[in-house]
């Protein structure tokens, strides 16, 4: 492991500002922390808030994720006070929390980590904390004590599995005071103490300890196949992903029998070596490499394999039957261990594992569905590691149950953000590089909504999801060219959905066209491309949404974007107006046919968006103004002052109304027509 500390990088930083630094150093390396763990801190004089002296600890907020962690997420609590409480003999967590609450420098400064009386009792300036993949490699086989011993000799003590608070950190307080020349302390199945003079003196001594780790476990691993021979080589990448596709709806539908999740397909070659390895299976059932990992990957993954996976019926028909095993032995499992009487947590895998294919992992929304995945590579590695030592070994049951319902991590879970009203679903639309489909693909996303925007214009359609991205966060959008006539891309738009996501909830059918002519003149090819783009488009993405649903089963809801050409067609429009008229009319069936899996379908009839529009081309300007007998330049003024209300209408009025049909606001609605043109009295509803 090397050193990523520059001197060049750190010359004019302040104490606090070199813990920051530090931080993010150990962040950057996820083979030392991954996701919000490890934790540091510094021991420092300031003045408090009377002008007084005080020795002070800035230590890691709660929450806070180290890679990205700035100067306010360390709260500092009041050394005098912490260490007054070392005398105890116990602490609950409660109290202990409630202690920490009134040691703060800032009484509004986020809570302090709950490793912070662990840091406050090592008596040095500056302390680490990482839960590195080699030091679990030591810790986590039925040899560790020996192992670690022969690592590191006398140098670094070792403290027995407990889990973090009063009494670890008292534990960890009386090694280091026994032994002055100590360098480190080994946490059992969980993790690595260093500590030192300063920011650099803990990181420097940390890094040491971990890299004659790494040595140790790749003396022992030298030439060995740790996971045994290959049981079953991975399918094809294509053919893979098929599989993966098909079955994600399905897993996705599973998973989401308590709180819909969305699903992240992983196939990187670590993953497909270790589950296809002879002893890939044994080894997942055997439990997390520490109890940080364990809150967002539970304690098991869900294994699933079939004979053969390219048999979609009979891989999804295990699929369910293994979910619904899974959340029975889950739920019992927790009943077994429950006393306190916690509320059962959601009983379904974050991470599934399918032999020949891949890994799926689930979570709230695309980010958190990410976090279980990067997190079970290193708990492959640290399996690879321990068992180049001897068997690997995980948390006792008991210690399991108690990581993940711990009341102070049951806490964090209160302290998340209400969440948005599209929060956990997935919209696809279809032309939403611009205008109209882009406004309700951003507006969808504003809502919490992972968007698949599709597009002819594969630039605008990257565009469009970078932009999203770029105000709702990483993963939250995909951008993909998309021909809506074109049969096998419309197949592969949806499994380019089941892949990212594992699934569609929300269809926006926008995609259209519009080209004007007189019926004497019109020419036949003109009037086939409208029914081709504006009637038989709509069927191909409504036919494969409905597939992608039924397998889903949970529902879901169709947006088309008609016209108010549909109930009021226009002179010279006739291509238009006919194929938008087969829309609508596919929209009810649609309703019609869906009812029975949940699905509802509902449509806008816009008139006039002249706004990012790509469907008002100069041509099509020129012809509705001859239609209309002004000039193309008197058009939009013309369509304003054609409605009751004298109003332009705009994309985003359309999109609020596509919010509207696309969320559970509209859950009692299925068949319906909304105008959004302001008020044309030929388009009223008869
Ligand atoms: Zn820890």
């Amino acid at each position: 492991m090397h050193s990523r500390w520059s001197e060049a990088d750190v010359a004019s930083l302040d104490p606090l500002d070199l813990l920051v630094y530090s931080s993010r150093l150990y962040g950057a390396d996820s083979t030392l922390v991954v996701w919000g763990g490890g934790n540091t801190s510094l021991k420092q004089t300031e003045t408090d808030y009377r002008g007084r002296p005080a020795e002070v600890m800035r230590v890691k907020g709660s929450g806070s994720d180290m890679k990205s962690i700035r100067r306010q997420d360390f709260p500092g609590v009041r050394m005098e006070d912490v260490r007054a409480i070392l005398e105890r003999e116990q602490m609950s967590d409660e109290e202990m929390t409630a202690f920490l609450r009134h040691t703060l420098m800032e009484p509004d400064s986020p809570r302090p980590s709950i490793e912070t009386l662990l840091h406050a009792w090592i008596p040095d300036a500056s302390v680490a904390h990482s839960h590195a993949d080699a030091i679990l490699m030591l810790t986590n086989n039925c040899d560790g004590e020996m192992h670690v011993s022969r690592c590191f000799g006398r140098s670094v003590a070792m403290v027995p599995y407990l889990r973090p608070g009063f009494a670890l950190s008292k534990q960890v307080a009386e090694v280091v005071a026994r032994q002055k020349d100590l360098r480190g302390v080994v946490l059992m199945k969980h993790g690595l103490i260093t500590w030192g003079a300063d920011s650099k003196d803990s990181y420097d001594i940390h890094l040491e300890l971990v890299t004659k780790a790494e040595e140790y476990i790749a003396g022992a691993k030298r030439g060995r196949r740790v996971f045994g021979g290959v049981r079953r080589a991975a399918l094809p990448p294509e053919e893979r992903r098929a599989v993966a596709a098909a079955i994600a709806p399905v897993l996705r539908g599973g998973v989401s029998a308590k709180q819909r999740s969305v699903l992240r397909f992983d196939d990187s070659e670590d993953v497909l070596e270790f589950i296809g390895a002879e002893r890939g299976q044994e080894l997942s059932q055997i439990g997390p490499a520490t109890p940080d990992h364990l809150m967002n990957t539970k304690r098991l993954p869900l294994w699933l394999e079939v004979p053969d996976p390219t048999d979609i019926p009979a891989l999804a028909a295990a699929a369910n039957a293994k979910l619904a095993a899974y959340a029975d032995a889950y739920t019992s499992f927790v009943a077994a261990h429950n006393h306190a009487g916690h509320p059962l947590l959601d009983p379904f895998p974050r991470v599934m594992l399918l032999p020949g294919v891949g890994m799926f992992t689930a979570g709230m929304d695309a980010r958190r569905a990410r976090i279980p995945g990067d997190i079970y590579h290193h708990t492959i590695s640290v399996m690879a590691g321990a068992s180049a030592l001897a068997t690997y070994e995980s948390l006792s049951d008991e210690d399991a149950f108690g990581a993940e319902y711990w009341p102070l991590e049951l806490y964090k879970l209160t302290l998340l953000p209400p969440e948005q009203e599209l929060a956990r679903r997935v919209a696809l639309v279809t032309g939403g590089g611009r205008g109209i489909g882009r406004a309700i693909a951003e507006r969808l996303a504003a809502a919490g909504a992972h968007v698949v925007v599709t597009d002819l214009n594969a630039t605008a359609a990257a565009e469009v999801a970078a932009a999203i991205e770029g105000v709702q966060g990483a993963g939250r959008a995909v951008g993909l060219a998309l021909d809506v006539t074109d049969e096998p891309a419309v197949a592969a738009a949806f499994r380019t959905a089941a892949l990212a996501y594992g699934g569609v909830d929300i269809v926006v059918s926008n995609a259209g066209i519009a080209e004007a002519a007189p019926i004497e003149q019109m020419e036949a090819a003109l009037w086939r491309r409208s029914l081709e783009v504006n009637a038989t488009g709509h069927f191909l993405v409504s036919r494969e949404a409905l597939r992608l649903m039924r397998a889903q089963g949970l529902g879901g809801s169709f947006v088309f974007i008609a016209s108010k050409n549909v109930p009021a067609p226009g002179k010279d429009f006739a291509a238009y107006s006919a194929a938008k008229a087969a829309e609508a009319q596919l929209a009810r069936i649609v309703a019609i046919e869906g009812a029975e899996i949940g699905v509802r379908a509902n449509m806008l009839h816009p008139d006039a968006v002249f706004e990012g529009s790509g469907l008002f081309s100069p041509e099509l300007r020129a012809g509705r103004a001859a239609a209309h007998g002004i000039a193309p330049e008197q058009l939009e003024e013309f369509y304003r002052t054609r409605n009751l209300l004298k109003t332009r209408v705009l994309a985003g009025d359309v999109a609020e109304a596509a919010l509207f049909f696309a969320s559970d606001r509209s859950a009692k609605t299925t068949g319906a027509a909304l105008a959004v043109d302001g008020g044309v009295r030929e388009a009223f509803a008869r």
